[in-house]
């Protein structure tokens, strides 16, 4: 068997032509540009480039972008009043603070001071409070693992009923791909550095999100025939084929893996176009939200 591949390229694209959509929707209606805040601190050089790609999305589907940038000697009251006013003013509908902050800054203060109308990253205790809670509805969900499930939908999994492994806990991926996986009514099973017997348990899944951030971990005997594999690892690998010498490869060993599965997401091409057009999205929904209160 080979796999069909599931392009995220593509379905990312598709995600950002409906959020162009929405927001001429609303600018026809006479409502204010959607508008996001970035909140950038210190000299972390790929957290630049994160910062100016998502500003280039905004630009790119007509939203606004403010980038605020503290420097790395910036101290947690410098941060905490920005954040606040940033809350206070009604032109920024979504408010990003980009991670990892520099370690003198306490990162669960800022998230937790982000209102959670605004908190489009999906990062505030209460909206992951609420994705854990049954009959609960978190205002935002977070962009990565949003993107996961959209990935599968649109591929034309059905979650209902299925067995899932999720493979890595953390905070931004791994735990809540695990509760959407729950809320979609999926049996999940969630694995981690302790977890025994770690093929024995891929094995069992219908659909696998890999998410512990070692490159081709996932070999092609682990996986059930005929399963959804979404490789959301993203690690750079020596090739001395490359101009660069390196390049990235995900958590799945995709030439052993896509001869197995049904349907699998490459990298790059696959999750990582989803985080920024979810986040989009966010802003947009944020931007409705705050429009009829
Ligand atoms: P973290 O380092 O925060 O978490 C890794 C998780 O994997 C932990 O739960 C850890 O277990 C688990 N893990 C590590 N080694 C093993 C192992 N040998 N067996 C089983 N589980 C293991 O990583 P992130 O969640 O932030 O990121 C994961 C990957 O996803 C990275 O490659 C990252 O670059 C990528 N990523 C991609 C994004 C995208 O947009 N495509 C966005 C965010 C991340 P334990 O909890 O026990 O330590």
């Amino acid at each position: 068997m080979t796999a069909s591949i599931i392009d995220g390229k593509l379905i990312a694209e598709q995600v950002r032509g409906e959020v162009a959509e929405e927001v001429t929707k609303l600018i026809a209606a006479g409502m204010p540009r959607p508008g996001l805040a970035t909140v950038l601190v210190g000299d972390n050089p790929a957290s630049h480039v994160y910062v100016k790609s998502k500003r280039k999305s905004c630009e790119e589907l007509g939203i606004e972008s403010y980038g605020f940038e503290l420097p790395a000697t910036a101290t947690q009251e410098q941060l905490d009043s920005l954040l606040v006013k940033l809350n206070a003013d009604p032109k920024v509908n979504g408010i990003l603070v980009q991670l990892p902050l520099p370690g003198h800054l306490d990162e669960e203060r800022a998230l937790s001071l982000i209102s959670i109308d605004k908190d489009v990253d999906g990062f505030h205790p209460v909206n992951v409070g609420r994705l854990a809670m049954k009959r609960r509805d978190p205002i935002f969900v977070p962009c990565t693992p949003a993107g996961c499930i959209v990935l599968l939908q649109r591929s034309g999994c059905k979650l209902e009923g299925k067995r899932a492994v999720v493979l890595g806990r953390s905070n931004i991926v791994g735990m809540p791909a695990a509760l959407l996986l729950v809320r979609e009514n999926a049996t999940v099973t969630i694995c981690h550095s302790k977890t025994q017997n770690l093929p024995d348990v891929v094995r069992e899944a219908d659909i696998l999100i890999a998410a512990i951030g070692r490159a081709r971990f996932v070999k092609g005997s682990w996986v059930k025939p005929g399963a959804y594999v979404i490789d959301v690892g993203i690690n750079q690998i020596e090739d001395a084929t490359k101009k660069s010498g390196h390049r990235l490869v995900g958590d799945v060993d995709f030439d052993e893996v896509k001869e197995v599965a049904g349907a699998i997401t490459p990298v790059p091409g696959g999750v990582g176009p989803m985080t920024i057009a979810m986040l989009m999205r966010n802003v947009v929904r944020a931007a409705k939200a705050a429009s009829k209160k």
